[in-house]
């Protein structure tokens, strides 16, 4: 059984998951950013309210909605059916790297897809690239895709990263890498996530040092690199990421992060923390 279908069939058993009848027309994209993550005083109050009504309401609600789609895949044209997201939901507190609540977390298997015929592994197998024909064949990526070190799931989003990697989509490289290193979280494989850790960093610092950035949001790329090197236990490189972010005069929002970062560092603190350990955002000042 596909590992994809056997996260599809554990959701329906808990009769919380529901097929559409009409296929999504567009994929589901995660996209997440703090400004939307953190929401003000009385948007959190309104949003525990209204996560206390949805576990009440949980045994009746189909939260998470998925549809089965015919894909030509780009590079071998063969056709295949690929499950798509047509709607979720996150209840909670993300992670501190952004990795969202559930239903939202329990998705993660339908944001990579494969070619069952080439091994070409993407978030839209039909979306042309022209550089992925020649990664696919090499072997590298065939090696990755076939890594028995790795769940098949890390290993096809750290495939999906070589192909970004060679179209030069850095922030897609980074965003796989750090989908496989959280796939990696949930097999308890800490070697293996650290490894993708290891991926995402060397990425985002490219990226930095290119004087480019994931987030619009200053000193959040800041609280991502801390993050990836906290959570591989390069304590000293995650306090020196979180200063810097902290001198670019962030929002308070995003210092809390930053500040949360340099504690749990200092604590070598490796594990995962959420947002929701932030302390209460003192009362805004009078301008
Ligand atoms: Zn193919």
């Amino acid at each position: 059984m596909k590992p994809g279908l056997s996260l599809l069939h554990q959701l329906d058993s808990g009769g919380r998951t529901s097929f559409l009848s009409t296929p999504p027309a567009r994929k589901f994209r995660y996209n997440p950013d703090y400004s939307t993550m953190l929401p003000s005083p009385p948007a959190q109050l309104l949003s525990y309210f209204v996560l206390t009504l949805a576990l009440l309401a949980a045994p009746l609600l189909h939260a998470t909605t998925l549809g089965r789609i015919d894909v030509t895949c780009t590079v071998c044209s063969a056709k295949s059916e690929q499950t798509v997201i047509g709607s979720t939901n996150a209840f909670g507190a993300p992670d501190l790297d952004l990795r969202p609540p559930e239903m939202q977390r329990s998705t993660m298997t339908f944001w990579v897809q494969e070619c069952p015929s080439c091994g070409y592994c993407a978030d839209d197998l039909s979306q042309p690239r022209p550089e992925a024909a020649a990664v696919v064949k090499s072997t590298a990526y065939q090696a990755q895709l076939k890594n028995p070190q790795f769940p098949p799931q890390a290993n096809r989003f750290l495939c999906s990263m070589l192909v970004a990697d060679k179209a030069g989509l850095r922030e897609p490289a980074i965003r796989s890498a750090q989908y496989a290193a959280w796939t990696c979280d949930d097999a308890n494989k800490p070697a293996e996530a650290k490894l993708a850790r290891a991926a995402a960093l060397e990425r985002l610092r490219k990226l930095k040092s290119a004087g480019k950035s994931i987030y619009d949001q200053k000193g959040t790329d800041a609280v991502l690199l801390a993050d990836l090197a906290r959570r591989s236990g390069d304590f000293v490189a995650a306090v020196a990421s979180a200063r810097e972010g902290l001198a670019l005069a962030p929002a308070a929002i995003v210092a809390a992060v930053l500040e949360l970062e340099i504690r749990l560092a200092e604590q070598k603190d490796a594990q995962c923390h959420t947002l929701a350990e932030l302390p209460d955002p003192a009362p805004a000042k009078a301008e």
